[in-house]
């Protein structure tokens, strides 16, 4: 099973997001279920689910999940924000079941200034409303790992742990390892002994069956630049090495891995990142 994919755009339809995959060379694909630059996405129809699903169990794809958009801060004090953040997280929910999609990956979210303690209980009861509030969604949620920029939580595995034991529903959770994101934030996975350490760190704190999927994306910015710019595989700061690791590490033989990394102008170098990171699968 080909568990290397991308995320791809769903320009046209939702069901053309399937097309895109496999003419890139997926065998996996996350997508936005909705435009990533408006808070109103639209609800899928019946026949839009069946399209969607139809041409998914045809295309040889084994996992689709979907990523919320960057707008949704479930962090955010009371206000405008926080009532837009939970309609559009519920209606994602909504599209997911719709759609058949059980994966739902998230950036945790920003404090704002309001300090992280008090952001990581406001996303943990947002996450009670919603898991309440939407049942038809019977998924789990992948938490993020964040570059730490401004006051973005998730830059430690402590928190996506502090938000899993806050919730009512801790079982719903698991987490996406960004790779770009981990290095920004300061973990030094590009060497194979920081690697070591950080998924033992990351084994202590969640438990590593959590981990249910990777955004595999090299760093422009080098080792805890808290700057969230992804490159090309091995072009960036990050180079192969962690890349050979992640692919050839028996505990992630399992878990689905997308590519979030600048796509060209006709999306052409997904298929050579995935192709570079393919060449990377020893035995
Ligand atoms: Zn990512
Ligand atoms: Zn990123």
């Amino acid at each position: 099973m080909d568990l290397l994919g991308a995320h791809v755009s769903i320009a046209g339809g939702i069901h053309n997001a399937v097309d895109r995959g496999v003419s890139s060379g997926c065998g996996v694909i996350q997508i936005f279920t909705q435009n990533s630059n408006q808070w109103k996405g639209k609800a899928v129809s019946a026949a839009d689910a069946q399209l969607f699903r139809d041409k998914l169990a045809a295309s040889g794809l084994s996992h689709v999940v979907s990523h919320d958009i960057y707008l949704i801060n479930l962090a955010a004090a009371p206000g405008e924000v926080k009532d837009k953040s939970l309609i559009a997280f519920k209606e994602e929910m909504q599209r997911c079941a719709a759609l058949g999609i059980d994966k739902i990956v998230m950036h945790p979210g920003s404090h704002t200034g309001d300090g992280e303690e008090t952001g990581i209980r406001r996303i943990c009861e947002a996450f009670d409303q919603l898991f309440a509030e939407v049942p038809e969604f019977t998924g789990k949620v992948l938490l993020e790992n964040t570059a730490g920029q401004g006051t973005n939580l998730g830059y430690r595995f402590d928190h996506l742990k502090s938000i899993m034991e806050g919730s009512s529903y801790p079982t719903r959770f698991g987490v996406c390892f960004d790779t770009c994101h981990a290095f920004a934030s300061g973990y030094p996975i590009a060497e194979r002994d920081g690697y070591r350490r950080t998924f033992d760190e990351f084994d202590g704190a969640l438990g590593i069956d959590k981990l249910m999927a990777f955004h595999l994306n090299d760093s422009k910015k080098g080792l805890g630049c808290k700057v969230d710019r992804h490159e090309h595989i091995g072009a960036g700061a990050l180079g192969l090495e962690p890349f050979r690791f992640i692919l050839n590490d028996p505990h992630f033989k399992l878990v689905p891995k997308f590519i979030e990394t600048p796509k060209g102008d006709a999306d052409e170098m997904d298929a050579v990142n995935l192709k570079l990171l393919r060449s990377l699968v020893e035995g």
